[in-house]
């Protein structure tokens, strides 16, 4: 094996026990340089990469480099370089940005200065308030990081992840701080839409044009509503290359990656992807009782620990009904004018728990999904057979189980009848190239009748 296949064969290793957005913003153009005396050089492409690699990947990466090579690695050097053959543009433009070159015909017009201001930011989302943990801790440092570096470390910053994760909170936190110094926009891709729209008809796209494109930072909240808007999505590509030009940042959220965006244009999906992605997901135990016990603390309120941990054992979909919770216990005892205890607790959240657990869905509520759509038994989805109309819903459960619930390879592989992981990842990506690059209508219009059942 040369030191690429080893690399290749490295990253296969790694990537089973990572989820997919961080697989990709940590390895993502990373090489082996040299191979000396079981002492390796790693490549990334940025200083950003390089800590987070050292700090948080280290033992991992050298104990799959050691598996690979069935020898001890004694040391692994970290080292900032670009990839030459494919990243010549980026090294290019490094080198341009080192000064601040802000056009006069775009500074020019500005008027509207004031109304940018903190426009549409929520002075109570602000880093201070928000808990890191398990989930949320690669987004965060992003999130600092572009807050430290805006338009230089990563533009754009890409945020996905499920309803009530912290995705609005992270994206106005960077905004508040970054608006103590220079001038930023939060806006809703609906609200962008809309504004457009009116804009276009009111005759004045232009002034739309000038007021977008002259903020130093663009903040642009659930993206995934721009899907299948054509003009709006046409005239957001053209902002945003202005606005990446000139080194402003740009920070976007949606509810999945942009690959799974429907109806967004390549285009847009390519420039999305082309800074950095970056996940939330649902929180562990330790860190719904941290958020829990913020979010009393900002109330005054505070909590015994049993209480803290039956919530946070309960309330599993996100963060959002877990402050629903929260808010119902204090709101009840502060009525009755009462302290809460694990009993009461318990009599208040039952019919939140019952609504919430309906929603939830299961590994077993795919499989039954996918047979009930496809007409199939699921002991045959399970079984060993390969004829064509089992393999294909088969493939298309192990797409909606790393999709949907962000399953593991091995996970998906056991509870699929004991298959091997290898068999989820070539499945995954079989359906994944179907959909993305070949655009096969078909397909994605059954995934979406299945998102639908599992949805009703
Ligand atoms: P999203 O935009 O992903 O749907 P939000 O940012 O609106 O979610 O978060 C929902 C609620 O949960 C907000 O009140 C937010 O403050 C809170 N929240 C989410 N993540 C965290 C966190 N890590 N720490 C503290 N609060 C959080
Ligand atoms: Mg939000």
């Amino acid at each position: 094996m040369d030191k690429n296949q080893i690399w290749q064969a490295v990253l296969g290793e790694i990537e089973l026990n990572l989820s997919k957005a961080n697989f990709t913003t940590w390895f993502k153009n990373t090489f082996i340089l040299s191979f000396e005396n079981n002492e390796v050089i790693l490549c990334v492409p940025n200083t950003f990469t390089k800590t987070w690699l050292e700090k948080k990947y280290h033992e991992e990466i050298k104990k799959a480099l050691s598996n690979i090579i069935n020898e001890e690695i004694k040391n692994i050097l970290y080292k900032v370089q670009i990839k030459k053959s494919e990243d010549n543009n980026k090294v290019e433009k490094i080198n341009i940005t080192t000064t601040n070159t802000t056009p006069t015909n775009i500074r020019k017009n500005i008027n509207l200065k004031s109304s940018y201001n903190n426009y549409g930011l929520n002075p109570k989302y602000i880093f201070d308030t928000f808990i890191v943990g398990k989930g949320n801790d690669l987004a965060h440092a992003a999130a600092q990081a572009v807050t430290a570096n805006p338009g230089k470390a990563y533009n754009p910053l890409f945020i996905y992840g499920g309803v009530g994760l912290g995705k609005t909170h992270l994206l106005q936190a960077i905004g508040n701080e970054v608006a103590k110094k220079h001038k930023v926009l939060y806006i809703t891709s609906e609200r962008f839409t809309n504004d457009y729209v009116q804009a276009v008809h009111g005759g004045k796209a232009k002034d739309f044009k000038d007021y977008y494109r002259n903020v130093d930072m663009l903040l642009i909240d659930d993206v995934q509503f721009m899907a299948g808007k054509d003009g709006t999505q046409e005239e957001f590509f053209h902002t945003f290359n202005e606005l990446q030009q000139n080194d402003r940042q740009i920070i976007i959220t949606s509810d999945k990656p942009p690959k799974s965006i429907p109806a967004l244009e390549k285009r847009l999906l390519s420039r999305f992807e082309s800074g950095m992605v970056a996940d939330v997901s649902k929180p562990d135990i330790e860190t719904k009782i941290a958020i829990l016990q913020e979010k009393a603390r900002e109330k005054n309120y505070s909590l015994n620990g049993d209480i803290l941990e039956y919530i946070s054992n309960n309330i599993n979909n996100n963060i959002r009904e877990l402050e629903g919770a929260l808010n119902k216990i204090i709101a009840f005892h502060e009525f009755n004018n009462s302290t809460p205890t694990l009993k009461t607790t318990k009599n208040i959240l039952n019919d939140l728990l019952i609504n919430i657990q309906a929603k939830n869905t299961t590994i077993k509520d795919i499989i039954c999904a996918v047979c009930g759509f496809y007409n199939i038994k699921d002991k045959d989805l399970l079984g060993k057979g390969r004829k064509k109309e089992i393999v294909w819903p088969r493939q298309i459960a192990i797409f909606l189980m790393r999709e949907e619930l962000n399953a593991s390879y091995p996970t998906i592989g056991q509870e699929l009848g004991g298959r091997d992981h290898t068999t989820a990842m070539h499945a995954y990506n079989k359906i994944l190239e179907e959909v993305n690059e070949k655009e096969n209508e078909k397909i994605k219009q059954e995934i979406e009748s299945i998102k639908q059942l599992l949805n009703s």
